[in-house]
C-alpha cells in the first residue's frame, strides 16, 4: 500500500487525475473502520491533511462555507456558526464521541455515502451545495441530488469534494432528532431533520432508504397546510418518500413507525 501526501489542492487533483483509483483520506474515521475487511494490496491512499486550503471554514451574511477538512468540532467550537446553523452542532454533538468529532469531516460523511450518516440530513435540510473538483472541471451539486443509490453518488473517481456551501436564510423552525440503541456512540436507526424557511419545509430522513433522502411528499403536504391527526396519517404520506429495510440494527416496520411518530409528535407540539 502506498500513501501520497499532497500539500496543495492542485497537487491532489493532479494525483487523482493520473490515478482515479486513489482513495482520499480525511479524518480516516470511516476508512479505518473498514480497514480489516479489505485486501489493501495495490491500494494508494491520498492523505489530505496537509492541503491547507481544504482546511477552511468561513461565514458571511450570505453563506457558510465548509472546506473538505472541516471537522465536526470546528463547527461545534464556533458560536457564530452554531447560532446561524444550530442543527449542525446538534447533529455534530451526536456523531461518535469527541475523538471522532475532532477528526471526522462533514465532507467525509457525505463521501462515505452511508444512509445512516448524521451530518448529511442537517446539511441537506439547510440546502447544502457540494463542490466537486477535478483537474479539469469544477461542478456544484445540490446535496439532495448527490446520492444515486446505496453508497453511490454523482462524484466521479477523479473528483474531490473540495467544499460545501449552505445559504444563510432565516429559519422559522429547525429540529433534528436521532434514534439509536443508546443516547451516545450509536449508529442511527432512524433520524430526521426538519427546517422551515420562507420557501417552505425541508424534511430529511436518514436510515430509512438506501441513502439520506428528502421526504418530498411530506414537505408538500406540510407546505399545503395539511394537518395530521395521528401518526398513521403521517405514515400514510411517508410511505411514498422512504424505503426502509430490516437489518441488524432495526426493522423496516420500526423505522417507519418511529419516524412517523417522531414527526407527528413534533409538528403537533
Ligand atoms: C467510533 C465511531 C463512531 C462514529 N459515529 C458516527 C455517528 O454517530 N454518526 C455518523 O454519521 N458517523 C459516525 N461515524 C463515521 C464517521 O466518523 C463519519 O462518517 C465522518 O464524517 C467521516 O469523515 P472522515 O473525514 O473521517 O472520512 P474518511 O474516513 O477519511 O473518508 C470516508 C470516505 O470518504 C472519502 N473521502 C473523504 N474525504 C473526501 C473528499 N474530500 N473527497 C472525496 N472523497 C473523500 C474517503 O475516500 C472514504 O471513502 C463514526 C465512526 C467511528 C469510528
Amino acid at each position: 500500500m502506498k500513501v501520497l501526501r499532497p500539500t496543495s489542492r492542485n497537487e491532489a487533483l493532479d494525483m487523482l487525475a493520473d490515478d482515479p483509483s486513489i482513495r482520499p483520506i480525511a479524518g480516516g474515521t470511516d476508512l479505518m473502520v473498514s480497514w480489516h475487511h479489505h485486501d489493501k494490496t495495490g491500494w494508494t491512499l491520498m492523505d489530505l491533511s496537509r492541503v491547507d486550503d481544504l482546511n477552511t471554514m468561513s461565514m458571511d451574511d450570505h453563506a457558510l462555507q465548509l472546506g473538505a477538512l472541516t471537522s465536526y468540532w470546528d463547527v461545534i467550537a464556533s458560536k457564530d456558526v452554531t447560532n446561524a446553523f444550530p442543527l449542525l452542532t446538534v447533529a455534530a454533538r451526536q456523531v461518535g464521541a469527541i475523538q471522532i468529532q475532532t477528526r471526522g469531516t462533514w465532507a467525509g460523511n457525505i463521501a462515505n455515502g452511508s444512509p445512516a450518516a448524521d451530518g448529511v440530513p442537517v446539511m441537506m435540510a439547510y440546502n447544502a451545495i457540494v463542490h466537486l473538483q477535478s483537474r479539469t472541471e469544477s461542478t456544484d451539486v445540490p446535496l439532495d441530488q448527490y446520492f444515486t443509490g446505496y453508497k453511490q453518488s454523482v462524484r466521479k473517481p477523479d473528483q474531490l469534494i473540495v467544499g460545501i456551501t449552505m445559504p444563510r436564510t432565516s429559519h422559522d423552525h429547525e429540529w433534528f432528532h436521532k434514534v439509536g440503541a443508546r443516547s451516545a456512540q450509536a449508529i442511527t436507526k432512524v433520524g430526521v431533520a426538519m427546517v422551515k424557511n420562507g420557501s417552505g419545509w425541508r424534511v430529511v430522513a436518514n436510515s430509512v432508504a438506501p441513502f439520506v433522502c428528502r421526504c418530498k411528499r411530506l414537505e408538500s403536504a406540510l407546505n399545503d397546510g395539511q394537518s395530521f391527526a395521528t401518526p398513521a396519517d403521517v405514515a400514510d404520506i411517508l410511505k411514498h418518500d422512504i424505503a426502509p429495510i430490516d437489518d441488524i440494527r432495526s426493522t423496516a416496520r420500526y423505522r417507519q413507525t418511529v419516524l412517523a411518530r417522531l414527526i407527528h409528535a413534533h409538528i403537533n407540539e
